[in-house]
């Protein structure tokens, strides 16, 4: 487990989120439009994460303030705590204080309490059909997701937009049973077939994924069932067999959708991994069509 998980509810004020980053509208975290938060902090440390410095809680030390060129960062006037702000206003995002932070984090994070969200929420519920939480690794901030949720579930105005979850399918069976009375789905990453894959990419094993994915399937909450392909790397195409006898056996209600890697914005080893082209993916959704997976959802753009 990363250390910095040990100290989240420390870190953390109780009330209040640490949200990365927040999309008024997406056509593709879910059903219909949505508005998507992007909570901060994430259990896995995936070779091929495009936010790496999403993966760790600020912890405050201070070292990135000198480096920003145009002093958006800055102590925060409480004589209580030492906490670093940021000036979203004067803030030209250069990156260069995620390139100083010893940490895979970063000084740009938003605290959300759940009343500050619902006003978020209540501008755009409109124009959109519902909210997804996403992270980072959502469910690590477990009663900030039940909170917001029940308080969109229980509100006349808000009701009506559904609330899912995108999750790395880590959460235990006792958490997500707090989640279900509150979640009309569920988006789970399935990384890799094998263990020792899963292991390799993610820097942790597979069996809580599985048992999710049981779970959410029985209670009718799995929605999509997420496959990153990595060719050459991840194993859906040498456990083909396998894989295809396993989401076919899954309510057929559930949307199977192939993502395609893609090496930009990468910092690990995989920035020098071949990206997955279109004919990647063809080819795997070619294998597992001929298996009677489906139907597939493929990616609209490789880019
Ligand atoms: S990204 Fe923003 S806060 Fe960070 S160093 Fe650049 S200007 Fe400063
Ligand atoms: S973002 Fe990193 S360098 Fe900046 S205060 Fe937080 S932990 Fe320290």
């Amino acid at each position: 487990m990363n250390s910095h998980l040990a100290t989240y509810a420390e870190k953390l004020p109780q009330t209040k989120a640490a949200v990365s980053k927040v999309i008024n509208f997406s056509c593709v975290d879910g059903p219909g439009s949505r508005l998507v938060i992007f909570l901060q902090g994430c259990n896995y440390n995936c070779l091929n994460c495009h936010n790496p410095q999403t993966i760790d809680l600020c912890d405050n030390c201070g070292g990135c303030i000198s480096s920003c060129p145009v002093q958006a960062l800055s102590w925060a006037d409480n004589s209580t705590s030492s906490s670093v702000k940021w000036d979203t206003d004067l803030c030209i995002h250069c990156d260069t204080c995620l390139s100083i932070c010893p940490k895979q984090s970063t000084p740009k994070t938003y605290h959300y309490s759940v009343a500050d969200m619902l006003l978020l929420i209540r501008k755009n519920s409109l124009f959109i059909n519902g909210i997804t939480i996403s992270g980072g690794e959502a469910t690590l901030q477990l009663n900030f997701i039940k909170s917001l949720f029940e308080a969109v579930k229980t509100a006349p105005d808000l009701q009506h937009l559904s609330c899912m979850v995108d999750s790395n399918g880590s959460l235990s069976e006792s958490g997500w049973q707090k989640l279900l009375p509150f979640i009309d789905g569920a988006m789970i990453d399935l990384k890799a077939w094998q263990q020792a894959t899963h292991l390799w990419i993610t820097g942790r094993d597979h069996h809580r994924v599985f048992r999710s994915l049981a779970l959410l399937a029985a209670e009718h909450k799995l929605y999509e069932v997420r496959l990153l392909h990595i060719p050459g790397k991840t194993d859906f195409e040498s456990e083909i067999d396998a894989l295809a006898d396993y989401l076919k056996k899954l309510p057929p209600a559930v949307r199977i959708k192939l993502n395609a890697f893609q090496n930009h914005g990468v910092t690990t080893e995989a920035k020098t991994w071949k990206a997955c082209t279109e004919q990647d993916i063809k080819q795997l959704a070619g294998q597992l069509s001929q298996r009677g997976v489906g139907p597939l959802i493929l990616p609209a753009v490789y880019i």
